[in-house]
Protein backbone atom coordinates (compact mmCIF):
# COMPACT_ATOMS: atom_id res chain seq x y z
CA UNK A 1 0.00 0.00 0.00
CA UNK A 2 1.69 3.29 -1.10
CA UNK A 3 1.15 5.97 1.49
CA UNK A 4 1.72 9.60 0.07
CA UNK A 5 1.55 11.58 3.56
CA UNK A 6 0.12 15.52 4.21
CA UNK A 7 3.09 17.83 2.68
CA UNK A 8 3.20 16.03 -0.42
CA UNK A 9 1.16 17.23 -3.64
CA UNK A 10 -2.05 16.03 -5.28
CA UNK A 11 -2.70 16.80 -8.59
CA UNK A 12 -5.93 17.34 -10.20
CA UNK A 13 -7.12 17.00 -13.54
CA UNK A 14 -9.85 19.42 -14.05
CA UNK A 15 -10.42 22.91 -12.00
CA UNK A 16 -13.98 23.19 -11.33
CA UNK A 17 -16.39 23.15 -7.88
CA UNK A 18 -15.58 19.17 -7.33
CA UNK A 19 -11.97 20.30 -7.61
CA UNK A 20 -12.42 23.29 -5.55
CA UNK A 21 -14.49 21.56 -2.97
CA UNK A 22 -11.60 18.74 -2.96
CA UNK A 23 -8.87 21.12 -2.43
CA UNK A 24 -10.56 22.98 0.42
CA UNK A 25 -10.08 19.40 2.28
CA UNK A 26 -7.06 18.01 0.86
CA UNK A 27 -5.27 21.45 2.31
CA UNK A 28 -7.41 20.84 5.54
CA UNK A 29 -5.52 17.92 6.33
CA UNK A 30 -1.66 19.41 5.33
CA UNK A 31 -1.49 18.08 1.44
CA UNK A 32 -0.63 20.71 -1.54
CA UNK A 33 -2.80 20.55 -4.52
CA UNK A 34 -1.98 22.17 -7.89
CA UNK A 35 -4.66 22.05 -10.28
CA UNK A 36 -4.92 21.88 -14.47
CA UNK A 37 -7.72 23.73 -16.23
CA UNK A 38 -7.95 25.46 -19.05
CA UNK A 39 -9.83 28.44 -18.24
CA UNK A 40 -7.29 30.57 -16.23
CA UNK A 41 -8.51 31.52 -12.51
CA UNK A 42 -10.99 28.21 -12.26
CA UNK A 43 -13.11 27.68 -8.84
CA UNK A 44 -10.07 25.06 -8.13
CA UNK A 45 -7.51 27.00 -9.33
CA UNK A 46 -8.89 29.92 -7.13
CA UNK A 47 -7.55 27.44 -4.07
CA UNK A 48 -4.92 25.79 -5.04
CA UNK A 49 -1.01 26.03 -4.60
CA UNK A 50 -1.20 26.69 -8.13
CA UNK A 51 -2.75 26.18 -11.62
CA UNK A 52 -1.76 25.03 -14.55
CA UNK A 53 -3.30 26.94 -17.48
CA UNK A 54 -3.92 24.54 -20.19
CA UNK A 55 -6.52 22.07 -22.75
CA UNK A 56 -6.52 18.41 -20.70
CA UNK A 57 -4.29 17.14 -24.36
CA UNK A 58 -1.68 19.62 -23.77
CA UNK A 59 0.89 16.11 -23.31
CA UNK A 60 3.81 18.86 -21.66
CA UNK A 61 1.45 20.46 -19.61
CA UNK A 62 0.26 16.86 -18.23
CA UNK A 63 3.17 15.67 -17.59
CA UNK A 64 4.01 18.83 -15.54
CA UNK A 65 1.59 18.11 -13.36
CA UNK A 66 2.27 14.94 -13.14
CA UNK A 67 6.15 15.56 -12.60
CA UNK A 68 4.92 18.26 -9.73
CA UNK A 69 2.06 15.45 -7.81
CA UNK A 70 2.87 12.65 -5.96
CA UNK A 71 -0.60 11.22 -7.31
CA UNK A 72 -2.79 12.87 -9.68
CA UNK A 73 -6.76 12.72 -9.83
CA UNK A 74 -9.54 13.73 -12.17
CA UNK A 75 -12.81 16.32 -11.01
CA UNK A 76 -14.67 15.48 -13.93
CA UNK A 77 -14.58 12.14 -16.49
CA UNK A 78 -14.44 14.12 -19.82
CA UNK A 79 -10.65 14.61 -19.62
CA UNK A 80 -9.09 12.39 -22.19
CA UNK A 81 -8.67 8.77 -21.15
CA UNK A 82 -5.08 9.38 -23.34
CA UNK A 83 -4.31 12.20 -20.76
CA UNK A 84 -4.28 9.73 -18.12
CA UNK A 85 -2.25 6.93 -19.95
CA UNK A 86 0.47 9.78 -20.31
CA UNK A 87 0.73 9.95 -16.73
CA UNK A 88 0.77 6.12 -16.43
CA UNK A 89 3.19 5.62 -18.77
CA UNK A 90 5.38 8.30 -17.26
CA UNK A 91 4.97 5.66 -13.84
CA UNK A 92 2.69 8.39 -12.27
CA UNK A 93 0.32 7.42 -9.27
CA UNK A 94 -3.04 8.37 -11.13
CA UNK A 95 -6.29 7.13 -9.49
CA UNK A 96 -8.70 6.13 -10.44
CA UNK A 97 -7.03 4.78 -13.45
CA UNK A 98 -7.35 5.22 -17.06
CA UNK A 99 -8.51 2.32 -17.51
CA UNK A 100 -11.75 3.20 -15.20
CA UNK A 101 -11.77 6.45 -17.26
CA UNK A 102 -12.31 4.50 -20.42
CA UNK A 103 -15.55 2.65 -19.21
CA UNK A 104 -17.12 5.51 -17.21
CA UNK A 105 -17.01 8.33 -19.96
CA UNK A 106 -18.39 5.90 -22.82
CA UNK A 107 -21.85 5.23 -22.58
CA UNK A 108 -21.89 2.16 -24.13
CA UNK A 109 -19.11 0.93 -22.49
CA UNK A 110 -20.39 1.66 -19.51
CA UNK A 111 -23.86 -0.21 -19.82
CA UNK A 112 -22.57 -2.86 -21.42
CA UNK A 113 -20.17 -3.45 -18.18
CA UNK A 114 -23.17 -2.84 -16.01
CA UNK A 115 -24.89 -5.85 -18.04
CA UNK A 116 -22.19 -8.07 -17.86
CA UNK A 117 -22.05 -7.81 -14.32
CA UNK A 118 -25.87 -8.72 -14.18
CA UNK A 119 -27.10 -5.81 -12.92
CA UNK A 120 -30.47 -4.22 -14.27
CA UNK A 121 -29.97 -1.48 -16.66
CA UNK A 122 -32.56 0.62 -18.91
CA UNK A 123 -33.07 -1.73 -22.30
CA UNK A 124 -30.23 -0.26 -24.43
CA UNK A 125 -28.61 -0.97 -28.17
CA UNK A 126 -25.36 0.53 -29.61
CA UNK A 127 -26.15 3.00 -32.44
CA UNK A 128 -23.58 3.01 -35.10
CA UNK A 129 -25.27 3.66 -37.84
CA UNK A 130 -29.12 4.94 -39.18
CA UNK A 131 -29.97 1.63 -39.98
CA UNK A 132 -28.82 0.66 -36.32
CA UNK A 133 -31.65 3.10 -35.15
CA UNK A 134 -34.07 1.94 -36.81
CA UNK A 135 -33.58 -1.74 -35.37
CA UNK A 136 -33.44 -0.16 -32.14
CA UNK A 137 -36.93 1.90 -32.94
CA UNK A 138 -38.64 -1.72 -33.67
CA UNK A 139 -36.77 -3.62 -30.69
CA UNK A 140 -37.41 -1.17 -27.85
CA UNK A 141 -39.73 1.26 -29.18
CA UNK A 142 -40.40 5.50 -27.94
CA UNK A 143 -40.17 6.96 -26.07
CA UNK A 144 -36.63 6.94 -26.29
CA UNK A 145 -33.55 8.81 -24.94
CA UNK A 146 -30.78 9.29 -27.50
CA UNK A 147 -27.60 9.07 -25.91
CA UNK A 148 -24.50 9.96 -27.80
CA UNK A 149 -21.39 7.53 -26.42
CA UNK A 150 -19.14 10.31 -25.48
CA UNK A 151 -19.29 13.81 -23.77
CA UNK A 152 -22.52 14.21 -22.40
CA UNK A 153 -23.48 15.20 -19.01
CA UNK A 154 -26.15 17.43 -17.19
CA UNK A 155 -28.22 16.46 -20.03
CA UNK A 156 -25.97 17.15 -22.76
CA UNK A 157 -25.76 14.97 -25.56
CA UNK A 158 -29.22 13.60 -25.33
CA UNK A 159 -32.38 13.51 -26.39
CA UNK A 160 -36.04 12.25 -25.77
CA UNK A 161 -37.58 11.14 -29.05
CA UNK A 162 -41.32 10.29 -29.49
CA UNK A 163 -41.58 8.95 -32.96
CA UNK A 164 -39.04 8.20 -35.56
CA UNK A 165 -38.79 10.99 -37.67
CA UNK A 166 -37.93 12.98 -34.11
CA UNK A 167 -35.33 9.94 -34.00
CA UNK A 168 -33.83 10.44 -37.63
CA UNK A 169 -33.59 13.72 -36.72
CA UNK A 170 -31.48 13.26 -33.87
CA UNK A 171 -28.82 10.75 -35.23
CA UNK A 172 -28.59 13.24 -38.55
CA UNK A 173 -27.51 16.06 -36.00
CA UNK A 174 -25.31 13.84 -34.69
CA UNK A 175 -23.86 13.18 -38.02
CA UNK A 176 -24.88 9.30 -37.78
CA UNK A 177 -25.40 8.17 -40.97
CA UNK A 178 -26.24 5.35 -43.65
CA UNK A 179 -22.58 3.53 -43.21
CA UNK A 180 -21.75 2.88 -39.85
CA UNK A 181 -18.59 3.84 -38.37
CA UNK A 182 -16.45 1.59 -36.50
CA UNK A 183 -17.64 2.16 -33.15
CA UNK A 184 -21.17 2.95 -31.72
CA UNK A 185 -21.87 7.03 -31.90
CA UNK A 186 -24.94 6.70 -29.78
CA UNK A 187 -27.05 4.82 -27.36
CA UNK A 188 -30.53 4.19 -27.43
CA UNK A 189 -31.92 3.85 -24.49
CA UNK A 190 -35.75 2.87 -23.16
CA UNK A 191 -37.29 5.96 -21.30
CA UNK A 192 -37.82 4.28 -17.64
CA UNK A 193 -40.81 5.52 -16.03
CA UNK A 194 -39.23 5.82 -12.33
CA UNK A 195 -41.00 6.50 -9.47
CA UNK A 196 -37.65 7.98 -8.32
CA UNK A 197 -34.12 9.32 -9.48
CA UNK A 198 -31.35 7.99 -6.32
CA UNK A 199 -27.69 7.68 -5.80
CA UNK A 200 -24.74 6.52 -3.08
CA UNK A 201 -21.50 7.51 -3.00
CA UNK A 202 -18.99 4.81 -2.49
CA UNK A 203 -15.43 4.67 -1.98
CA UNK A 204 -13.01 1.99 -2.50
CA UNK A 205 -9.27 1.85 -0.99
CA UNK A 206 -6.05 0.15 -2.42
CA UNK A 207 -6.59 -2.98 -0.50
CA UNK A 208 -10.28 -3.31 -1.75
CA UNK A 209 -12.25 -1.99 1.04
CA UNK A 210 -15.67 -0.58 0.17
CA UNK A 211 -17.69 1.82 2.32
CA UNK A 212 -21.07 3.44 1.01
CA UNK A 213 -22.75 6.79 2.04
CA UNK A 214 -26.84 6.58 2.61
CA UNK A 215 -28.85 6.54 -0.13
CA UNK A 216 -29.80 10.23 -1.70
CA UNK A 217 -32.96 10.98 -3.46
CA UNK A 218 -32.79 13.41 -6.26
CA UNK A 219 -34.81 15.55 -8.25
CA UNK A 220 -33.34 17.10 -11.91
CA UNK A 221 -34.88 19.69 -13.74
CA UNK A 222 -33.95 20.14 -17.34
CA UNK A 223 -31.73 17.18 -16.72
CA UNK A 224 -29.85 19.26 -14.29
CA UNK A 225 -29.24 17.97 -10.43
CA UNK A 226 -31.88 20.62 -8.67
CA UNK A 227 -32.48 19.44 -5.06
CA UNK A 228 -31.00 16.51 -3.19
CA UNK A 229 -32.51 14.84 -0.47
CA UNK A 230 -30.85 12.44 2.60
CA UNK A 231 -31.67 10.01 3.69
CA UNK A 232 -34.13 8.81 0.81
CA UNK A 233 -37.33 7.95 1.26
CA UNK A 234 -37.38 4.19 0.60
CA UNK A 235 -37.79 1.03 1.89
CA UNK A 236 -34.87 -0.48 3.94
CA UNK A 237 -34.57 -3.30 0.69
CA UNK A 238 -34.03 -0.68 -1.49
CA UNK A 239 -31.23 0.97 0.18
CA UNK A 240 -29.87 -2.45 0.40
CA UNK A 241 -30.11 -3.15 -3.12
CA UNK A 242 -28.41 0.13 -3.94
CA UNK A 243 -25.71 -0.85 -1.72
CA UNK A 244 -25.04 -3.98 -2.83
CA UNK A 245 -25.20 -2.66 -6.54
CA UNK A 246 -22.27 0.23 -5.27
CA UNK A 247 -20.34 -2.35 -3.98
CA UNK A 248 -20.48 -4.84 -7.02
CA UNK A 249 -19.54 -2.21 -9.37
CA UNK A 250 -17.11 -0.61 -6.74
CA UNK A 251 -15.17 -4.12 -7.09
CA UNK A 252 -15.78 -5.11 -10.37
CA UNK A 253 -14.54 -1.83 -11.88
CA UNK A 254 -11.04 -1.98 -9.26
CA UNK A 255 -11.44 1.53 -8.33
CA UNK A 256 -9.50 3.36 -5.70
CA UNK A 257 -10.94 6.63 -4.47
CA UNK A 258 -15.10 8.10 -4.50
CA UNK A 259 -17.60 6.93 -7.28
CA UNK A 260 -20.76 7.33 -7.09
CA UNK A 261 -23.63 5.45 -8.91
CA UNK A 262 -27.09 7.19 -9.98
CA UNK A 263 -29.84 4.76 -10.28
CA UNK A 264 -33.66 4.61 -11.37
CA UNK A 265 -36.31 3.57 -8.88
CA UNK A 266 -39.16 1.91 -10.23
CA UNK A 267 -42.76 1.49 -9.43
CA UNK A 268 -42.32 -2.44 -8.05
CA UNK A 269 -38.88 -1.58 -5.78
CA UNK A 270 -36.39 -2.62 -8.55
CA UNK A 271 -33.32 -0.11 -9.42
CA UNK A 272 -31.96 0.16 -12.57
CA UNK A 273 -28.72 1.57 -12.86
CA UNK A 274 -28.09 4.40 -15.05
CA UNK A 275 -24.72 6.10 -14.54
CA UNK A 276 -21.58 5.82 -12.50
CA UNK A 277 -19.14 8.53 -12.22
CA UNK A 278 -15.58 7.79 -11.18
CA UNK A 279 -14.93 10.79 -8.70
CA UNK A 280 -17.46 12.22 -5.95
CA UNK A 281 -20.19 13.67 -7.27
CA UNK A 282 -22.48 16.67 -6.98
CA UNK A 283 -25.24 14.35 -5.36
CA UNK A 284 -23.14 14.25 -2.70
CA UNK A 285 -22.03 17.88 -1.64
CA UNK A 286 -24.56 17.28 1.52
CA UNK A 287 -21.78 15.28 2.75
CA UNK A 288 -19.48 18.48 3.83
CA UNK A 289 -21.82 19.15 6.03
CA UNK A 290 -24.34 16.40 7.54
CA UNK A 291 -21.30 13.65 7.48
CA UNK A 292 -18.21 13.30 9.87
CA UNK A 293 -16.40 12.76 6.96
CA UNK A 294 -17.32 14.25 3.30
CA UNK A 295 -17.20 12.62 0.35
CA UNK A 296 -14.15 14.33 -0.78
CA UNK A 297 -12.07 13.38 2.24
CA UNK A 298 -12.69 9.98 1.58
CA UNK A 299 -11.69 10.61 -1.77
CA UNK A 300 -7.80 11.92 -0.45
CA UNK A 301 -7.69 9.56 2.08
CA UNK A 302 -8.26 6.50 -0.38
CA UNK A 303 -6.08 8.16 -3.07
CA UNK A 304 -3.59 8.88 -0.88
CA UNK A 305 -3.63 5.00 1.03
CA UNK A 306 -4.77 6.25 4.27
CA UNK A 307 -7.66 4.31 5.65
CA UNK A 308 -10.87 5.47 4.62
CA UNK A 309 -13.88 5.66 7.68
CA UNK A 310 -17.74 5.38 7.84
CA UNK A 311 -19.45 7.99 6.51
CA UNK A 312 -21.69 8.73 9.31
CA UNK A 313 -25.00 11.13 8.94
CA UNK A 314 -25.22 13.18 11.70
CA UNK A 315 -27.91 14.76 10.48
CA UNK A 316 -30.99 14.35 7.75
CA UNK A 317 -30.20 16.90 4.85
CA UNK A 318 -31.66 18.59 1.83
CA UNK A 319 -29.06 19.96 -0.86
CA UNK A 320 -30.11 23.03 -3.41
CA UNK A 321 -28.24 23.34 -5.99
CA UNK A 322 -27.51 27.49 -7.41
CA UNK A 323 -27.71 27.59 -11.07
CA UNK A 324 -26.98 30.72 -13.19
CA UNK A 325 -29.64 32.20 -15.29
CA UNK A 326 -28.04 34.89 -17.22
CA UNK A 327 -29.91 37.67 -15.53
CA UNK A 328 -27.20 39.27 -13.70
CA UNK A 329 -23.66 37.73 -12.11
CA UNK A 330 -24.39 39.20 -8.80
CA UNK A 331 -25.70 36.62 -6.36
CA UNK A 332 -28.76 38.66 -3.98
CA UNK A 333 -30.47 37.33 -0.88
CA UNK A 334 -27.35 36.02 0.53
CA UNK A 335 -27.82 37.92 3.93
CA UNK A 336 -31.25 36.76 4.33
CA UNK A 337 -29.89 33.34 3.64
CA UNK A 338 -26.90 33.45 5.91
CA UNK A 339 -29.37 34.50 8.99
CA UNK A 340 -30.85 31.16 9.87
CA UNK A 341 -27.82 28.99 10.89
CA UNK A 342 -29.63 25.66 9.62
CA UNK A 343 -28.92 26.34 6.06
CA UNK A 344 -24.68 26.14 5.11
CA UNK A 345 -23.96 28.18 1.55
CA UNK A 346 -21.36 27.13 -0.92
CA UNK A 347 -20.30 29.35 -3.54
CA UNK A 348 -17.81 28.14 -6.38
CA UNK A 349 -16.02 31.47 -6.79
CA UNK A 350 -17.62 31.42 -10.75
CA UNK A 351 -17.43 34.97 -11.61
CA UNK A 352 -20.04 34.78 -15.05
CA UNK A 353 -23.34 33.26 -13.75
CA UNK A 354 -24.48 31.69 -17.05
CA UNK A 355 -27.78 30.13 -17.59
CA UNK A 356 -28.04 26.79 -15.76
CA UNK A 357 -24.53 26.75 -14.68
CA UNK A 358 -23.44 25.79 -11.56
CA UNK A 359 -22.24 28.71 -9.19
CA UNK A 360 -22.96 27.12 -5.84
CA UNK A 361 -25.32 25.52 -3.62
CA UNK A 362 -26.55 25.19 -0.20
CA UNK A 363 -27.37 22.61 2.27
CA UNK A 364 -29.68 22.55 4.66
CA UNK A 365 -29.62 20.56 8.13
CA UNK A 366 -32.99 19.64 10.09
CA UNK A 367 -34.26 16.61 11.46
CA UNK A 368 -37.59 17.08 9.80
CA UNK A 369 -37.76 16.49 6.26
CA UNK A 370 -40.81 18.74 5.20
CA UNK A 371 -39.36 21.63 7.21
CA UNK A 372 -36.00 20.92 5.15
CA UNK A 373 -38.00 21.03 2.16
CA UNK A 374 -40.02 24.08 3.25
CA UNK A 375 -36.72 25.71 4.29
CA UNK A 376 -35.18 24.87 0.74
CA UNK A 377 -38.27 26.54 -1.26
CA UNK A 378 -38.01 29.47 0.88
CA UNK A 379 -33.95 29.82 -0.02
CA UNK A 380 -34.64 29.63 -3.58
CA UNK A 381 -36.82 32.63 -3.14
CA UNK A 382 -34.42 34.38 -1.58
CA UNK A 383 -31.57 33.81 -3.87
CA UNK A 384 -31.35 35.52 -7.10
CA UNK A 385 -28.98 37.36 -9.64
CA UNK A 386 -28.82 40.43 -10.27
P1 LIG B 1 -27.79 11.30 -17.58
O1 LIG B 1 -26.99 12.36 -18.26
O2 LIG B 1 -27.78 9.98 -18.25
O3 LIG B 1 -27.47 11.22 -16.11
O4 LIG B 1 -29.31 11.81 -17.62
C1 LIG B 1 -29.70 13.02 -17.00
C2 LIG B 1 -31.13 12.87 -16.54
O5 LIG B 1 -32.00 12.58 -17.67
C3 LIG B 1 -31.36 11.73 -15.57
O6 LIG B 1 -31.02 12.09 -14.28
C4 LIG B 1 -32.86 11.49 -15.76
O7 LIG B 1 -33.61 12.49 -15.10
C5 LIG B 1 -33.04 11.68 -17.26
N1 LIG B 1 -32.87 10.37 -17.96
C6 LIG B 1 -31.72 9.88 -18.46
N2 LIG B 1 -31.92 8.66 -19.00
C7 LIG B 1 -33.21 8.37 -18.83
C8 LIG B 1 -34.04 7.25 -19.18
N3 LIG B 1 -33.56 6.19 -19.83
N4 LIG B 1 -35.35 7.29 -18.84
C9 LIG B 1 -35.87 8.37 -18.20
N5 LIG B 1 -35.16 9.46 -17.86
C10 LIG B 1 -33.85 9.47 -18.16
Amino acid sequence: MTIIEPGCTIGVLGGGQLGRMLTLEAKRMGYRVITLDPEPDAPCGQVADAQIVAPYDDREAVVQLGGRSAVVTYEFENVPAASVQWLEAEGRRVCPSSAILAITQNRWREKTFLADLGLGVPRFRAIASVEDGERAAREIGFPAVLKMVCGGYDGKGQTLVRTPEEAQQTLRRWGISESASAQPRAIWEQWVPFVKEVSMIGVRDERGMILTYPLVENTHVDSILDTSLVPARVAPEVEDEARRIVRAIGEHLGIVGVYCVEMFLLGDGHLLVNEIAPRPHNSGHYTLDACVVSQFENHVRAICGLPIVPPQLRSPAVMVNILGDGSGHRLLGVEQVLEDPRVRLHLYGKREARSKRKMGHVTILVEDVSEALGLAHRVRQQLRWG
